[in-house]
This record gives C-alpha cells, structure tokens and sequence, in this order.
C-alpha cells in the first residue's frame, strides 16, 4: 500500500477534480472498442469453433484438451502472448461418448430422446432387453424385486409431470427487476450441500427437515444404485426435468464406499449411524472409482410413454448401444492462459475469462462456451486496435468449473493464495458470500499483483449491469465505466453476491472478482447442462454487446492509476 500524502485541503479539491477526469473512460477508446465489436465482431465465428467443430468439452476429455490448444494458438495468432496450458490436478479420469442409440422395439419402434450421463459404463449392445419399471418408495418395496432384474433395463422412477407452459421460455431483466436488484439481498438460508436453496426466511427446524429429506433421498439413491448392480440390470434409464425433448444430464452415480465397520461402535443400537456424517461419495471421475452401472436419461414425454404402457401392461423390450471410452494416461486438467503485456505497470495484471468445460449433451454453447468467446473476443479487440495497456490483461480459460470451480482454484491457489483445506465432510461452499473463513491465508507473488477478475458465465444474455460482491467501494467506478453502455441496456450496479461460478475463486482470497448481471433468456428453461445448449440458442446481438463491455471494462481497469480497491479480508484470517 502507497504512503499516505499530506496535501493542502485546496490541493486535495483540485487533485480530485484532476484525478476523477483521469479515472473516466477515455470516451475515444470507448467509441472505438465499439466499431470493433460491433461492426467487426468475431465472436459468433470464435463460439461456433468452439462449440460446432471442438464440440463438447467435459473436464478430462480429450476434446476438451483439444479447445485448450485451439484457444492458445488462436489468441497466438491473435498477438497475445506468453499463451499457453497451465496442468492443475490430478482431476481423474477423462470419458467421451463413441456411440449411442436406444429404442423401444417392442411391440412398436419407438426412438428415444435420451443420453448417457458422463462417465457412464459402455454397455455393448442390448438387442432385446425387457423394460421394468421400479419405482419403489424405501429400501423394503426395493427388496422385493430381488432376483428378478437380471438383465434387464430398468425405468427407476415415475413419471416426470410436463405442465403446459403460459409464459415465454425466453425473458429478460425488466426496469422494475433491475431496480429491485439495486436493493441489499435479503438473508438467505444456507444451502444444503447439493441440494437447492431453502425458501428464504426458513428456520431451523424446516432446514433440519430439508437437510433430513435430502439425506434419506440421497440413501435411497444410492442403496437402489447397489441393488440395480447386485442384481445384474442392464441399464438404468431415468426421466429428465424439461419439457420438449430437452433433457438436462450431467454425470452418472458410483455406488457408495461400503461404509467401513469401525465407522459404527458394536455397542451401538443403529441411532450412531443415523446421526454420523454422510460420508463424502466418491466421483465417478476418479480413476479408483467402483464400478457402476450405465446411466440414461430420457426426454420428459417418451419417458412417460414407456412408464404408462407398463403401467397399462404392455411388455417393452428396447434396444440399446452404447461405447465410450475412458482416458487414464494423463489425469491432469488445463487451463488455457494469454497475456497482452502492458507498459509502464506491467507487473499489475487485469484479468478475464470464462470456463472452457462444459456438460457432454450439448455443445457448451451457453454453458460456458459464451463466456470463452466473449473473454477472447474482448482481448481480441483490445489487439485488434493496438492499444496498450498500462497494466498486463491477462485471458484465462477454465477447466472443471462443472466440477467444482476446480480449475480456477488451483490457479488461484497456485499463483494468488490459499487457506488451509476445508475439514473431512465439510461442505464446499459456492457461494459468492464471505472468504472462507477457515485459518490463515497464505499469499502467493501475485496475490497484491492481480487488480481484478471478470467473469461471464451466464449463458447467452446480453450485460445488464455488474454484481459488486459486496465491495462498495468499486461501486462508483463500475457506475462511471457503464455509462457509455446505458444505451444498450446496461446500467445496473448492485452490492450484492452472485456466486457459483469462477470469480468465486478469487473472491475467496480477497482479490476482486466480479460476474455480470445478465439476461437470463432460456438459461434456465432450455439451455443450461442440457442436450439444447448449443450455438442455435446463442444470441448473436448479445454476445458482441457482452464484448464491447468487457473489452472497455478490461481497458478501463488496466489504465486507471490505482488498482481496484479491495474488500478487507475477513477477520480470523
Ligand atoms: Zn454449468
């Protein structure tokens, strides 16, 4: 931190007139990175490559590996610098999807919409399997079924309800939505560990049921998981949320450690084990993961159909194929990073980026190939207009983001800081809420180094404005480099938190990081970790909007004087 300057109070009035001149975006530049991005985009052509042609990108995948060389040699060929991959891990595992098909083929054809989850088992080919449906409520009705699955595909669960839809899958953010936005959060409940968000305002005691419920489902899953497995079945299918043939998959299920028996003193009458934490399960990524089953999910309304002929009586058998392979030479995972070196204060860095892995259904357009294209567009125009930026702007393209914001937090354990790892069992925390508050920090070189971190990661929609984590201070600053933006929609500045994404990362360890506040469009009634998140739904307009702003933001940050200022770090740290 700089030695505070004793000036005169006249001095000081003037400076400040001075220096609040300085700090304003330089309006020529702006008008600029606007005819570039606008008039010249590349950023739908980036997206496309990225989505279209590399395709999905789940964490560990090699054609994830492959969009992380594609981004370096492309931000290389774009001038940028000092591009390159940066290994974090091990993550695990890498998996990707050769062949897949699956029907019904008696007593009538009928193709399925549906789609192996991520690191599901091969099966072979399944020429004449018998459907069953199970839909059992507890672990009793479960046990009456043994003996009798073996080699059968079994339908586990009821059928999902598809209630008709009265409103517009696609919205965006009204005046009134973005002015409430402006008001302080009301307190949240705190989330379950991978279960959603209670209603606000829930106390205690719903919370306990939530987390009771969550629990009970949570062994049921995986007591029918073993089960399927101890029986010999086939397959397991299950019905997707969405409607209109969307399917949202994500990764598939590993049957639980079988729970070791010191865990339960002998005396115990059963309530110890009750009350004892749920172990942490094992990621099917792991390469020392246990065997599993093949998962399948099914599109909504041909999910219903085959529960209702079976409920009606009708014998299905299906025919099904599915190979994919496992990648276990290289368990380690990339980010892709890329510098535009800056000039007198070079040392100081400004970054943006996005994250590169996506969910294997779709092509990661939305989730999170919008992101990438924008980071990459925005350094993009930056070069393209040869400016120079004081301090270093620095792309950084993540990996393992649908994991658990692995990759960026490697980055940033590797090069800003870190605390000590959470206890056994302790839930990760996602939130965009305080630093983890665990022990001390330990900084890394750059930890006073990096000013800011932008993020985008929420899908398609065009900037509405930004999400200030808190940090007032950067309030008034954000405000003054929105203001050539008001015309296109973006005016809003909020205290508040916004979490599950990168920025996270960096906020945890008190280096700014912020995401944009954005259109929702159909991010979360089509596209997000679903089989139609793909380069169709992206809106072109949007997207080189985004741009411009990030492109100006990235300027702006890297010319002012100061560095951002920063929230205090927590106490206890
Ligand atoms: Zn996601």
């Amino acid at each position: 931190m700089a030695k505070p300057i004793r000036i005169t109070a006249f001095v000081a009035v003037l400076s400040a007139a001075v220096f609040s001149q300085a700090q304003s975006p330089d309006s020529a530049v702006v008008d600029r990175i606007k005819e570039e991005g606008l008039k010249h985009s590349q950023v739908m052509q980036t997206l496309s490559y990225l989505s279209d042609v590399i395709g999905p990108r789940l964490t560990g995948s090699p054609s994830l590996k492959r969009a992380n060389e594609w981004t370096r040699d492309t931000m290389s060929k774009w001038g940028l610098q000092n591009a390159h991959l940066e290994a974090w891990g091990p993550f695990g595992r890498g998996w990707q999807l050769d062949r897949f098909s699956a029907q019904v083929i008696e007593p009538q054809a009928i193709p399925l919409i549906a789609y192996p989850k991520a690191w599901s088992p091969s099966v072979g080919r399944a020429n004449n399997a018998e459907v069953v449906l199970v839909d059992a409520a507890d672990e009793k009705e479960l046990m009456k079924l043994k003996g009798t699955l073996k080699g059968k595909i079994v339908l586990s669960g009821g059928d999902k309800p598809v209630p008709a839809r009265f409103t517009s899958q696609g919205t965006r953010y009204t005046d009134e939505e973005l002015a409430a936005m402006t008001e302080p959060e009301a307190p949240r409940p705190r989330r379950n560990p991978g279960g959603p968000a209670g209603p606000a305002g829930a106390n205690a005691g719903q919370r306990n049921n939530q987390m009771q419920n969550f629990r009970a489902q949570a062994a049921l899953a995986a007591a029918r998981l073993r089960f399927f497995m101890d029986e010999g079945v086939v397959a397991v299918l299950d019905g997707s949320r969405g409607d209109d043939g969307t399917i949202f998959v994500q990764s598939a299920s590993v049957p639980p450690a079988p729970t070791p028996k010191t865990a339960v003193p002998a005396t115990t009458n059963g309530d110890a084990a009750a009350t004892a934490p749920m172990p942490r399960p094992t990621s099917v990524w792991d390469k020392s993961a246990p065997k599993t089953l093949p998962q399948i999910t099914v599109s909504a309304e041909h999910y219903n159909r085959m529960v209702r002929m079976i409920k009606q009586g009708v014998k299905l058998k299906m025919s099904l194929d599915l190979k994919a392979s496992f990648f276990n030479q290289d368990l380690m995972a990339y980010n892709t990073v890329a510098e535009i070196p800056g000039t007198d204060l070079k040392d100081q860095v400004v970054m943006v980026g996005g994250h590169m892995d996506s969910w294997h259904s779709g092509t990661g357009a939305t989730d999170n190939g919008a992101g990438v294209a924008v980071a990459m567009e925005a350094a993009r125009i930056i070069k393209a207009l040869d400016l120079h930026p004081r301090r270093t702007i620095r792309v950084a393209l993540w990996s393992g983001e649908e994991q658990g914001l692995f990759g960026s937090r490697a980055y940033v354990t590797e090069h800003l800081g870190s605390y000590p790892p959470p206890a056994p069992g302790a839930p990760m925390n996602f939130g965009g809420g305080p630093q983890a508050n665990r022990g001390p920090l330990t900084k890394k070189a750059e930890w006073d180094k990096v000013s800011v971190y932008f993020n985008l990661d929420n899908g398609t929609g065009k900037i509405r404005g930004v999400y200030l984590q808190g940090n007032d201070k950067v309030g008034p600053i954000f405000a003054d480099w929105l203001k050539p933006f008001h015309d296109m929609g973006a005016t809003t500045v909020t205290i508040r938190n916004t979490g599950s994404t990168d920025h996270v990362s960096f906020d945890a360890v008190g280096v700014p990081g912020f995401q944009f506040i954005q259109d929702v469009i159909e991010y979360d009634s089509r596209t997000h970790h679903s089989n139609q998140d793909v380069y169709d739904r992206i809106q072109a307009d949007d997207m080189k909007q985004a741009s411009v702003i990030m492109a100006s933001f990235l300027y702006n940050a890297a010319m002012r004087d100061e560095m951002l200022p920063r929230k205090p770090l927590n106490s206890g740290n």
